[in-house]
């Protein structure tokens, strides 16, 4: 950190500013210091992993499902690897214990299919199984077929995170929590990072801000073309013995319409079996339940015409979504789809999570992770803002080449592209 030349001298000012200690944030924090860069984290929050990080269903996804060519298949499967190797190397708690996806209705085979060659366009190990093979994995499982992927695994992102800040600081960077990003305003040679203590002044600034990534590029003069909306994921604990039906992963065929994977059964690294998550809308940007409602957000929302696209499209799910949050029976029987033992009394509470997906005006949803940066770019030496607008899962699978894309865009070791939406 230096003082500004030309500001208050107790203006602090560094090479780069990442806002979000997530885990992208973290991540991408961690590969500018070891550029060499001064940097210093904002994180809104008085603890890292707050939000997506440390609500999600800890799956190291292996790349299977994403568009062969696009971010999210690139990164996944760079991030499988590593996120694996850096738990090793930290000693941090995961399994790779691979995963099945079941078909259980005649037409889901024809998806399954498609599933497969996806996986394997991207490098993904995968095999289709019969029923009695599938059964070999996971005993308790109903299906017409199945996909093994034996390279997904499990592990805890909030201490992968929380390790991605203990080696951040102890290579001499700044971790700020508890400092909110208001405004960014861009000079001819800095940036000021305007927070509710005070301003910083950054050459470069990195927004991983999750949730709040459109609100602070509105905010900053950047249009970004799309609104995040917030859909939280309700899961459920499987009690025991039911949790005994469950030995790794057990996934559904996805809707190829829907960003989202559908409920699955988890075993996760401390044993604990949990099921969902479900996909609602959110009454807040941080609604991790139906009582938390911050009604100028919600207003926001439900203004928004790409919302109101949306639900014209997929209102029946939407619909069928709630019925599934209020009552357990109904999520039981998503579950039993599957594992046709597991009854209503098996489950109990368990937490939630709120995705940040960016959807545009016209209702589509953003597929792909999405960086802006300043002049509508996807970066460049020159840029002095990059906005993380879109890193839904796998983002934490993927966080660690992630980090890197990012400091080459910076850097201009990368050269800069249109974006895929165009500032407004
Ligand atoms: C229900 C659910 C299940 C998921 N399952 C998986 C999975 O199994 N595997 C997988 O790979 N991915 C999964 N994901 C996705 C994954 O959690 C996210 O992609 C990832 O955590 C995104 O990390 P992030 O750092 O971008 O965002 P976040 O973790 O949300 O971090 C953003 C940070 O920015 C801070 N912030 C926001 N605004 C400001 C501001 N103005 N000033 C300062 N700080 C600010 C926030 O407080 C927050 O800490 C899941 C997500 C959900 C919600």
């Amino acid at each position: 950190m230096t003082a500004a030349a030309g500001a208050s001298p107790a203006t602090p000012r560094y090479d780069a500013v990442v806002i979000g200690a997530g885990i992208v944030g973290l991540a991408t924090a961690r590969e500018l210091r070891g550029a060499g860069r001064s940097v210093a984290v904002l994180e809104a929050e008085d603890q890292v992993a707050a939000h997506q990080t440390g609500h999600n269903s800890n799956v190291i996804h292996s790349g299977l499902y994403y568009r062969p060519g696009s971010h999210k298949a690139r990164l996944a499967v760079a991030g499988r690897d590593e996120t694996v190797a850096f738990c090793r190397a930290h000693d941090l708690p995961h399994r790779v214990g691979g995963k099945l996806v079941v078909a259980t209705e005649p037409e889901e085979l024809p998806r399954l299919a498609e599933l497969a060659r996806r996986g394997l366009a991207n490098g993904v190990e995968c095999y289709e199984l019969t029923d009695r093979e599938a059964r070999r994995h996971e005993p308790a499982v109903r299906a017409l077929a199945a996909l093994r992927v034996p390279g997904t695994g499990v592990c805890d992102f909030r201490l992968i995170t929380e390790k991605l800040a203990e080696l951040f600081v102890a290579a001499g960077g700044e971790l700020l929590l508890g400092r909110r990003v208001r405004q960014l305003v861009r000079r001819r040679a800095d940036v000021v990072v305007r927070t509710d203590a005070g301003d910083v002044l950054a050459g470069q600034v990195v927004a991983c801000a999750g949730l709040r990534s459109d609100e602070l590029a509105r905010r900053s003069g950047h249009g970004p073309g799309v609104r995040i909306l917030p859909f939280r994921g309700e899961y459920a604990g499987l009690r025991e013995p039911a949790a005994g039906l469950v030995r790794e992963l057990i996934y559904p065929v996805p809707d190829p319409d829907l960003p989202f994977l559908g409920v699955h059964a988890t075993r996760g690294v401390d044993g604990h079996v949990h099921v969902g998550p479900n996909a609602v809308l959110a009454l807040a940007r941080e609604g991790y339940d139906w009582r938390t409602v911050r009604p100028r957000e919600l207003a926001g929302t439900l203004a928004y015409p790409g919302l109101r696209r949306l639900a014209r499209r997929y209102w029946r799910y939407g619909l069928d979504e709630v019925r599934g949050s209020l009552s357990r029976e109904v999520m039981a029987a998503r579950v039993r789809r599957m594992l046709p033992d597991v009854r209503a009394e098996d489950l109990e509470p368990g937490g939630a999570g709120v995705r940040a997906q960016a959807v545009r005006r016209d209702g589509t949803l953003v597929d792909d992770f999405l960086f802006v940066a300043d002049g509508g770019t996807d970066g460049g030496a020159d840029a002095r803002i990059l906005h993380v607008l879109n890193a839904p899962s796998p983002a934490a699978t993927s966080a660690l080449p992630i980090a890197r894309e990012i400091v080459a865009r910076l850097t201009g070791d990368r050269p800069a592209a249109p974006s895929e939406v165009a500032p407004r």
